[in-house]
């Protein structure tokens, strides 16, 4: 029986041969996208390099090589030779090999490409004390619309657990009983019969998609009901100048081109007043105008916009993909709204109202989100819609005002937030974290794109955005890139290829409205999400005491989620150690297990209910030892999960604390899970599975995420935002920035994040998510002023130029948010966004004896504080 095979061999994973077999289907993709290859080369390179004179192991101790010796006791010149191109690949090589055995036992990108998700510890430990012990906490990041190739589209109802506590989806971890036609639930062990229809048919040869055991992730298309087109209802703010309003205005046309046909479009604008414009007038354009300074019901708005009394409860009068009464004014289909739309925009000027001097323009954006919020709860409840929110600078009035009118009063700085001189920030907060609430109930987006050199109030509007799985972008102006290419990018299709699924082919690739359900096994319970989510507040057997995030629940509401949204879950682990010694004794069929379930429910753009079900599951620890779980840590995965609970904590405790956690957690975690001899930092050895971790919370701590020096309220908000909605690669980007060097001595090699990078003969390239720089070295700089690029004889000069702007062209083109792309000369000022993120050069810093870093110290250093530390913690 085929799935009977799966689960004895699979140990988690799947069993070998099918490992292979989906190995190598799951390897094309990335054939294909150079560029992610790259930098999957870079951690390789940099994970890899051998540290012969320390540690005669193997080459998994890259850092500490790098940071221990290798700079202190090589010169500049072999460093560079030494890791020539040669050698490096050598050593890719090598690692490569090293992989494939290890790829074995815990293949963390083959589970993510199966099933779009990864485990911190793969392996769980066994009870509670030992999840204390383990230091990183046991968390998943799951992207619940992950593009996931040869996944199947289902169109009839799932089958689910008749357990009520339980309602878990038949999957391949089911066990099943052909002959008397029963299957038992991983999760609660009850035994369900298969429906008559299931029964008739089921054999050992001839299973459901879902009993299929590469098929853990599959998709229903739920029948016989529909939702309806999408709405976007467009919130444009007219209090800019003429020529920031107009290539606004241009955006939002040109949107309409890419936009479904069928999807349905609403017009709302505000300056000093609101105005909701009808969209089924022809000739002479209608408005309905909100006064700015005060606060509106949504009951109110809808008696002010005219339409019709419902007397029923809402969403009964809305039949599949029905319409109240009264919608079709404002919210009109893309081929019906096209001509008004474009009259509508064409004779919309600025703001009439007149800006004092030395003053900022009359800005009411709180109650304009509050009258979108409002008519769409009334017009479309509980079916997919996106506000989308173009604000040109702060509100300046009514409720939701995050600046004075004066322009004496400075917008509050991260200094007036921690001192509690911010005396608008909590108004404000409030605001909008009621408009959240209800935004979340309705299930409606709100996506934000700031266009402004000044802050335009994203810290206070934060949660809206946050929690409705919203997207922010924020700009210099609605004329750069950044936001018209970002803007043009939140309506990417599905391609129309045959890696597509029919269904999907041609469609946004979006979702709306949508749930993500987590049912766990007994080992372990859920704690809580951090990620574009909101809890709904759920009980089950599944949901721990104990929060973290968005907690005391096993559902949360993705309002708006796309291939990228990412959320992680954190768990806890159940039972004490007795209880486990029992269960251990008991279990005489070998390894217990544990299974999680992650069920999400979804409006496709398509119009179609979807259901996406992923069922993963997985070994407990069995060695009384926790150090036996090691060889499981995912560290690309782990980092990832800190830096969110670090982000998440700095909401309501000190940046300080926050960082003192993480310097405490590493200490204990290398404590923990290296070997060497107390009080001996030479004998110190981390498992390679560990080996790049140190090196990822070294560049965290100094990241924009927990730096806040340079950064704006709302710059600091809009990182740590993208960071915690993005997956796992993404996200360790951000954290660790990726840098190449070009030179005439070879193909681009991957080199580390150290200012002994920067030589005056090589371009870089280095990607941090948010910018591409390209850095040219003096000497390049030089010959390039003198033209020699344009001299036949120096071809290859011209070549090297055109390299790296070609590949950071390959990083920026399916980025979202478009990154800004800054070209940089060695010695002039832009050369500051590639010298600021870099490990800085060695400093003197006689700080060995703290137990917290400083900021400025170097990788070298922390490595030195950090071995020293965890070998005398113990
Ligand atoms: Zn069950």
């Amino acid at each position: 029986m085929q799935q009977g095979g799966y689960n004895q061999g699979g140990g988690g994973y799947a069993p070998q041969q099918g490992y292979a077999q989906q190995q190598g289907q799951y390897q094309q993709p990335q054939q294909q996208q150079p560029q992610q290859q790259q930098y999957q080369q870079q951690q390789q390179y940099q994970q890899q390099q051998p540290q012969q004179q320390q540690y005669d192991q193997q080459q998994q101790y890259a850092q500490q090589q790098q940071y221990g010796q290798q700079q202190q006791q090589q010169p500049q010149g072999q460093y560079d030779q030494g890791y020539g191109q040669q050698q490096a690949q050598q050593q890719q090589q090598q690692q490569y090999a090293q992989q494939q055995q290890q790829a074995v036992a815990y293949d963390f990108a083959g589970e993510e490409e199966r099933n779009g998700v990864r485990f911190s510890f793969n392996t769980f430990p066994s009870n509670k004390l030992d999840a204390e012990r383990a230091v990183v906490p046991v968390a998943a990041l799951y992207t619940p619309l992950k593009r996931i190739e040869g996944m199947p589209v289902l169109e009839y109802e799932p089958i689910r657990c008749k357990n009520s506590n339980c309602m878990a989806v038949l999957s391949p971890w089911s066990t099943t009983d052909m002959r008397s036609k029963l299957w038992s639930c991983p999760f609660c062990m009850t035994r369900n019969p298969f429906p008559p229809h299931y029964a008739e048919n089921i054999t050992e040869v001839n299973l459901p998609a879902e009993l299929i055991p590469q098929y853990t992730t599959v998709e229903y298309e739920l029948p016989n009901r529909n939702a309806g087109p999408p709405v976007f209802v467009f919130v444009l703010d007219v209090a800019v100048s003429e020529t920031e309003l107009e290539s606004l205005k241009d955006s939002i046309l040109q949107s309409m081109s890419i936009l479904p046909e069928n999807a349905l479009v609403g017009l709302i604008t505000f300056g000093s007043v609101v105005h909701v414009h009808e969209l089924n007038f022809a000739e002479a354009s209608r408005s309905y105008v909100f006064r700015g300074n005060k606060d509106i019901s949504a009951d109110r708005i809808h008696a002010l916009l005219g339409l019709p009394v419902n007397r029923q409860p809402q969403g009964a009068t809305q039949g599949a993909g029905g319409f109240p009464p009264g919608a079709e004014r404002f919210l009109q289909p893309v081929s019906e709204a096209l001509v008004t739309l474009d009259a509508i925009l064409s004779d919309l000027t600025r703001d009439p109202w007149p800006t004092g001097q030395n003053q900022r323009p009359q800005r009411c954006t709180g109650v304009a989100v509050s009258v979108a919020v409002g008519m769409l709860e009334k017009l479309w409840n509980r079916r997919g819609a996106r506000i989308m929110l173009f604000i040109g600078g702060p509100a300046t009035m009514g409720p939701g005002a995050v600046a004075k009118l004066d322009l004496k009063d400075t917008m509050r700085s991260h200094a007036d937030l921690s001192k509690g001189r911010a005396d608008l920030f909590e108004q404000a907060k409030k605001h909008y974290d009621a408009l959240t609430q209800r935004c979340v109930i309705n299930c409606h987006v709100v996506d934000l794109f700031g266009c402004c050199y000044d802050q335009v109030g994203l810290l206070e509007m934060k949660t809206c955005v946050d929690k409705t799985g919203g997207l922010v972008v924020l700009a210099d102006s609605f004329g750069q890139s950044v936001f018209k290419e970002s803007f043009r990018r939140v309506f990417t299709r599905h391609p129309s290829d045959e890696k597509t699924t029919e269904q999907d082919r041609g469609h946004l690739r979006m979702g709306f409205a949508g749930t993500l359900e987590c049912i766990t096994s007994r080992e372990y319970k859920v704690r809580g999400a951090i990620g574009s989510c909101s809890s709904l507040k759920k009980k089950s057997p599944s949901v721990s005491e104990t929060e973290v995030g968005e907690g005391g629940t096993y559902a949360w509401r993705l309002c708006g989620l796309d291939p990228q949204s990412t959320i992680a879950l954190y768990f806890e682990v159940q039972g004490s150690e007795q209880q486990q010694q029992q269960q251990q004794q008991q279990a005489m069929h070998g390894p217990r297990r544990r299974y999680t379930q992650f069920i999400t429910s979804y409006q496709h753009a398509n119009g179609r209910f979807r259901m996406r079900v992923t069922t993963v599951g997985g070994l407990v620890q069995s060695d009384p030892n926790v150090t036996s779980i090691g060889p499981s840590f995912d560290q690309e995965a782990a980092a990832v999960l800190m830096a969110r609970a670090a982000v998440y904590r700095v909401n309501d405790e000190d940046l300080t604390d926050v960082l003192r956690w993480l310097d405490r957690s590493l200490i204990r975690l290398c404590a923990r899970f290296a070997e060497y001899r107390k009080d001996d930092p030479s004998s110190f050895r981390l498992p390679s599975e560990f080996t790049i971790f140190p090196q990822f919370l070294f560049f965290l701590r100094r990241s924009p995420f927990l730096q806040i020096s340079n950064n704006s309220p709302d710059e600091s908000a809009y990182y740590r935002m993208t960071l915690t909605r993005n997956n796992t690669s993404d996200s360790l980007v951000m954290i660790q920035p990726a840098l190449l060097s070009y030179s005439f001595s070879g193909p681009p090699v991957p080199v580390l994040l150290d200012a002994s990078s920067i030589k005056p003969d090589v371009i870089l390239l280095l990607d941090t998510f948010f910018t591409v720089v390209v850095f040219h070295g003096e000497t390049i700089v030089s010959w390039r002023d003198a033209g020699y690029h344009n001299k036949p004889e120096y071809a290859n000069f011209k070549s090297l130029l055109q390299a790296p702007k070609e590949d950071a062209q390959a990083v920026m083109e399916d980025r979202f948010p478009l990154p800004r792309y800054i070209p940089a000369d060695q010695h002039k000022s832009q050369a500051r966004f590639l010298v600021a993120r870099v490990n800085p050069p060695e400093n003197s810093d006689s700080s060995s004896q703290q137990r917290i870093f400083t900021d400025d110290v170097s990788l070298q250093v922390f490595m030195q504080h950090l071995i020293k530390l965890s070998v005398e913690s113990s």
